[in-house]
C-alpha cells in the first residue's frame, strides 16, 4: 500500500491506473478504523481492481462545541489495518491540503438536510456534502462505499452526486455491528463499561418497535413515545432526536403504512452515538 499526501500525488497515479483499465473503488473515512470500515474496504476491494481509503478528519462537517479535537485518531493502527486488507492506495491528505487558504466554496443542499442529524448539527452536512464532492473530483473513482449507518450522509452523498453529475457510483453498505448489536462507531471509544451497557438501548430499541408492530401498532408518534420511554430508562442516556420516516425523502410519518426508517441520535454520556433501521411491512 501507498500513502499518499498530496493531491497532485494521488491524481497522476489514478490516471495512470485508469490508463491501464483499472476499475477504481474509493472508501472516504475520518479514521481510527473498525471492522464497519473493513467492510468497506472488502467490498470495493471485491468490485474493483484498485482500492483508495481516505483518512481525513473534516474540520468543516463539525461544530464549534463537537469533538474535532478530541476525534480520536491512531494512523499507524489504521494503517496497518488497511495493509492487512490489501488496500492499495491511501490518501491521508493535510486540512492545509484540502482546504488552502481563500478556500471559499461550499455545497449545500435544500432537501434532505433540515431534518435528524441535519437540525441537531447545522451546517454538517454542508461540510460532508464539501469534502466527499472534493474527494469524488480527486478520486475520481467508478465506485464509492458508504455504510448505512449514517444513513442520511448515504442520502445526501446520492443527491450530490445526482445533481452535480458526479460520475462514481455510489455504493450502500449494511451496518456492521458488535455481537451484542452495538453499531461500530469510532466513537464507541469514549464510552466506559457501564456507559457502554446504555448504549445498546438504541440497537435494542428496534426489537421493541418489531413487537408492536407485529401487535399491529400504526401510530408512528405511539411508537416513538414508547422508544423514548424506553431509552431513557437507562442511565447515562439523553435522547437528541428519535423520528419515523420515509426512508427515500426523510419526510415525517405519522401513520404506518408502508416502508419506514426509524432514525435515533443519544448521547450516552459524552458520545453522540447515532443508529438506524429500515422495517419493511408487508
Ligand atoms: P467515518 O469514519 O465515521 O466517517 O465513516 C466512514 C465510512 O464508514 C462511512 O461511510 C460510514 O457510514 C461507514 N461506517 C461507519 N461505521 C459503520 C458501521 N458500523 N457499519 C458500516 N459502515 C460504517
Amino acid at each position: 500500500m501507498i500513502v499518499i499526501n498530496k493531491i497532485e500525488d494521488l491524481r497522476k497515479i489514478i490516471k495512470k491506473e485508469k490508463l491501464e483499465g483499472k476499475k477504481i473503488g474509493f472508501v472516504p473515512t475520518m479514521g481510527y478504523l473498525h471492522e464497519g470500515h473493513l467492510s468497506l474496504i472488502k467490498k470495493a476491494k471485491s468490485e474493483n481492481s484498485i482500492v483508495v481509503c481516505s483518512i481525513f478528519v473534516n474540520p468543516t462537517q463539525f461544530g464549534p462545541n463537537e469533538d474535532l479535537e478530541k476525534y480520536p485518531r491512531d494512523f499507524e493502527r489504521d494503517k496497518f489495518l488497511l495493509e492487512k486488507e490489501d488496500c492499495n492506495i491511501l490518501f491521508y491528505p493535510t486540512v492545509q491540503e484540502m482546504y488552502p487558504d481563500g478556500f471559499f466554496t461550499k455545497v449545500s443542499l435544500n432537501v434532505l438536510t433540515g431534518k435528524l442529524c441535519g437540525k441537531s448539527r447545522p451546517g454538517h452536512f454542508d461540510g460532508v456534502a464539501t469534502v466527499v464532492t472534493k474527494l469524488l473530483n480527486i478520486v475520481a473513482p467508478d465506485n464509492a462505499y458508504f455504510g448505512l449507518k449514517d444513513y442520511q450522509q448515504l442520502l445526501v452523498i446520492k443527491r450530490v452526486v445526482k445533481d452535480l453529475n458526479i460520475d462514481t457510483n455510489i455504493v450502500g453498505c449494511p451496518i456492521v455491528r458488535e455481537k451484542d448489536g452495538l453499531a461500530l462507531s469510532s466513537r464507541n471509544v469514549y464510552l466506559t463499561e457501564e456507559q457502554r451497557e446504555s448504549a445498546l438501548s438504541l440497537n435494542k430499541s428496534f426489537s421493541l418497535v418489531e413487537g408492536m408492530l407485529l401487535k399491529g401498532v400504526k401510530d408512528a408518534n405511539k411508537i416513538k413515545k414508547e422508544v423514548i420511554k424506553y431509552i431513557e430508562g437507562f442511565r447515562f442516556t439523553k435522547i437528541d432526536y428519535v423520528e419515523i420516516v420515509d426512508p427515500e425523502t426523510l419526510e415525517t410519518i405519522e401513520e404506518i403504512n408502508g416502508n419506514f426508517l426509524m432514525a435515533l441520535a443519544v448521547f450516552v454520556g459524552k458520545a453522540r452515538l447515532i443508529d438506524n433501521n429500515v422495517f419493511t411491512i408487508n
